[in-house]
């Protein structure tokens, strides 16, 4: 019997081994497209997020900016609501939603629409058609001429078929997102001509640890916000405009006193963003300065004290 048995044991790795095989393939398959984020695409079902909770433990607040390129895209997590500050850019939509979900994002009360160029708003239809999003927070928009752009019009016509509110918003207005985390709106001032310096400018305030999200504004723009007296001082600054030339006026910096400077910036773009000016006096105004070129997407979480910074790779900018 004993040698019977054996002689079965002997028998059974083939299919055992067969079967085992099939099993690590599938397995590893399976991790490769988790990895890959493939499984998505695959299978139309998602990992399970991590609920935004999860996400926050202590803190009040975190602040994504993600990398999206040579493009503008913050996501704020909150206890109760949640903020997307511009889109980035069409052909990386699907990513930016892919980080939304891996982020817990299941709706968005929120989303600014900063100014209406594709590198801000250029993604909205792909995020408007996968969350369901409350209301799209914009600067007033002159109709016609170049605001009035391809992006801008899919915009509107989404955020109709999608049954989203659009709201215009004006400097002074504020939202509670959750208990001692606010989004008061600075700017714009007034109604500017330049697209660019007509973007939404907003404050976020968690508690005592505070951001100034700026979309593209330059000189002109920095100039009216520093006179009209609004608080600017902010212990993070989303750098304006990519870090052109034109903007992060010394003036401006004064009034900011940025411990920390984020810029949202493709790798060898074709602005020579940041520039070299922009870094120097963002340099001066003693910022510790994060690019999403170098350190891919960058993290910040508060609980209303103490900021901590989180990046994809590497550390501030020397
Ligand atoms: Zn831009």
């Amino acid at each position: 019997m004993a040698r019977r048995r054996s002689r079965r044991k002997n028998k059974a790795p083939a299919w055992v081994a067969a079967l085992l095989a099939v099993g690590m393939a599938f397995a590893y398959g399976y991790q490769w497209l988790v990895q890959s984020g493939q499984i998505e695409d695959v299978l139309g079902i998602y990992p399970e997020p991590v609920s935004i909770a999860e996400e926050l433990g202590d803190a009040i607040a975190q602040v994504h900016i993600i990398d999206s390129g040579q493009a503008d895209c913050a996501l704020v997590l909150t206890r109760e609501k949640t903020l997307l500050i511009d889109t980035g850019l069409s052909e990386n939509a699907d990513k930016t939603a892919a980080y939304l979900r891996d982020a817990g994002v299941t709706r968005l009360d929120y989303v600014i629409s900063t100014h209406p160029h594709a590198d801000h708003i250029g993604g909205m239809q792909t995020v408007l058609e996968q969350f369901p999003v409350d209301t799209i927070l914009t600067a007033p928009i002159q109709s016609g001429g170049e605001s009035d752009n391809s992006a801008y019009r899919r915009m509107v016509e989404t955020a109709l078929e999608t049954g989203t509110a659009l709201e215009t918003v004006s400097a002074g207005e504020a939202f509670p997102l959750a208990q001692g985390v606010t989004l008061t709106i600075l700017g714009p001032e007034e109604e500017l001509e330049d697209i660019n310096e007509n973007s939404v400018v907003s404050r976020l305030d968690c508690g005592e640890v505070s951001f100034l999200f700026c979309g593209d504004i330059g000189r002109e723009a920095e100039e009216l916000l520093a006179e009209s007296g609004a608080d600017l001082d902010a212990d993070v600054l989303a750098v304006p405009h990519h870090g052109s030339a034109g903007s992060s006026t010394r003036e401006f910096l004064a009034e900011v006193t940025p411990q920390i400077a984020t810029i949202s910036v493709g790798l060898g773009n074709d602005y020579g963003h940041p520039t070299p000016e922009a870094l120097e006096r963002l340099h001066e105004a003693g910022a510790d300065i994060f690019r999403t070129d170098i350190n891919g997407t960058i993290l910040l979480a508060t609980d209303g004290q103490q900021l901590s910074i989180q990046t994809e790779k590497g550390g501030a900018a020397a």
